[in-house]
């Protein structure tokens, strides 16, 4: 009996900026042309093979439009690692391998990601100015009747301002929330929040509590 070879897929999702990974057997690519959507279900990873080809549509964070990419069906269903990146930015976008592989790819560009929206963020550089003004000042009233807390029970915080996102840190714990500040509807989302929780890290420095 042959083991089903299982493939791992992942992406950035521009939407919600979560990475998407996802698991299939090779014969549940090959069977169909697959739409792997991200949880959000706002973006989706199209896959198709055909003849020895295996074309993707691959939504991309950096730039904002689908990329068309395509390799040999053979590389596709079985080399350890491979990286597609998007031209416009020379970022990774995709990766299509083996589970470890992809996980360790998508974990660096995460890191390469939050590193961009630091720096850009340290420069006052905002994706948009509005979106970012109308967050940060919802946040400062949500902060002003004490609305900012950790599950570690702590009221301390600081507060990091990125290129499309607020990150707020439990000054305790180290415990981290990102905020979204990207578009209309990240204002939305936080006007109608009266108090903020940031997940604590579980097991940190609390023996005998
Ligand atoms: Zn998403
Ligand atoms: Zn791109
Ligand atoms: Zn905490």
């Amino acid at each position: 009996m042959v083991e089903q070879a299982k493939r791992t897929l992942a992406y950035i999702c521009p939407e919600c900026r979560q990475s998407v990974v996802i698991e299939r057997t090779a014969f549940q690519l090959a069977a169909a042309g697959s739409e792997l959507p991200c949880p959000c279900g706002k973006s989706a990873l199209k896959v198709e093979l055909a003849g020895d080809r295996a074309h993707l549509q691959v939504p991309c964070l950096f730039c904002g439009t689908d990329h068309s990419v395509s390799c040999s069906q053979r590389a596709f269903l079985h080399e350890h690692l491979l990286a597609f990146s998007c031209a416009r930015s020379g970022l990774d976008c995709c990766y299509v391998g083996e589970e470890d592989a992809v996980f360790a790819a998508v974990g660096r560009l995460e890191e390469a990601v939050d590193k961009l929206e630091a720096e850009a963020g340290a420069k006052g550089a905002f994706l948009d100015e509005l979106v970012m003004h109308e967050v940060l000042s919802e946040i400062r009233d949500i902060a002003q009747r004490d609305g900012i807390s950790c599950t570690c029970g702590s009221h301390r915080w600081n507060l990091q301002v990125n290129y499309s996102s607020v990150d707020l840190k439990c000054a305790d714990c180290g415990g981290a929330m990102r905020i979204p500040a990207a578009t209309a509807s990240d204002i939305e989302d936080i006007c109608c929040k009266y108090t903020l929780l940031i997940h604590g890290r579980e097991g940190a420095g609390h023996d005998g509590l």
